[in-house]
Parts: structure tokens; sequence; C-alpha cells
């Protein structure tokens, strides 16, 4: 099979991938690595964690306006999640309004990989690219996050299997 969601990742790693596929443990060995499940439930949690994080570690970036999950976000083809700065005018002046959209998925995903994506968010707030300085601020938040990443990349193909696929192409 095609293992889309991990694609840039070393053969090696990918054929011990493969092998968890092939004798059916992919998915229990990602739930045994995380076994705690998210405990955000709502936009309202969403939006209090985000803050709290951002508070702890990028402080200096602007507010954010809206923190939403958002159910037609594609997490890979996203780019893991999606930042923009939404330009809006008010009352004659332009404003940039940060949001950050969650993909609803995360709802039902281990409590690690909604930690991993609001860090990804986060440091979009500083980093526009996926480059040295981006996920060198992500680590610096999440120490573990490029084990966390390919983990939650395992989980979607893991999920992806199971006929769960969280948003068709
Ligand atoms: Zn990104």
């Amino acid at each position: 099979m095609k293992l889309r969601y991990l694609q840039g990742y070393p053969p090696g790693l990918l054929a011990q991938v493969e092998g968890l596929i092939d004798s059916g443990r992919l998915a229990e060995t990602v739930a045994r690595r995380h076994p705690q499940p998210s405990a955000i439930r709502n936009e309202r949690a969403l939006y209090d964690y985000v803050c709290e994080m951002k508070a702890r570690h990028m402080k200096s970036a602007p507010p954010l306006a809206k923190v939403v999950f958002d159910p037609k976000l594609h997490v890979v083809k996203n780019a893991l999640g999606t930042h923009s700065a939404v330009s809006r005018v008010q009352g004659g002046q332009l404003k940039a309004k940060r949001e950050i959209r969650i993909a609803a998925l995360f709802k039902d995903a281990p409590a690690d990989f909604l930690r991993m994506i609001v860090v990804h968010e986060l440091a979009h707030l500083k980093e526009r690219e996926h480059d040295k300085a981006f996920y060198a601020l992500c680590q610096h938040m999440e120490p573990d996050y490029h084990q966390l990443e390919f983990d939650l990349r395992l989980w979607l193909t893991a999920q992806e299997l199971q006929g769960k696929e969280p948003v068709a192409d």
C-alpha cells in the first residue's frame, strides 16, 4: 500500500511501518505509545488550551482572535492543520486577525497529538514556512515534536486502514 501520510521518511523506517501494518499491529502500537485521549471536547476548551500554551511559549506573538475545530480540514493536505492571517476591514482600519483552525478529528485523537498540532500552529505565528527555524521553534515548545509528528502520521495511517478516513480528498 502507499503510505501517503508518511512521504519523505527514510525507506528503512517505512519498511518497519509496513511490517506493523502486515501483522495488523499498527493501531495498537500507536495506542500503546499514546494511551491518553484528549480531554478537549469543544471550542471554548480548545481556545483556553491554545491561549494557555501561547502564554507559556509565545507571549510576544499577536493575540489570537479565534480558535476553531474545522470538520472540513484535511490534516496532511493542509500541512497538519492550517494557519491564516485573515485581514478584515474594521471601522475603516485594516486589521490583521489571527485565527487557528484545528482539524476536528483531533477531538478523538490522543492528547499528545492535539498538543503537537497546537505547537505546530503556534509556531506558525512566528514562522510561516516549514523550514529550519519553524521546526526549531516547534522543538523548543515540545522537545519530542518530531517523534510526535511521525506518530501522528502513523495514527492517521491506522485510522485510514480502519476505514475511518477523516476527510475525503
Ligand atoms: Zn504548517
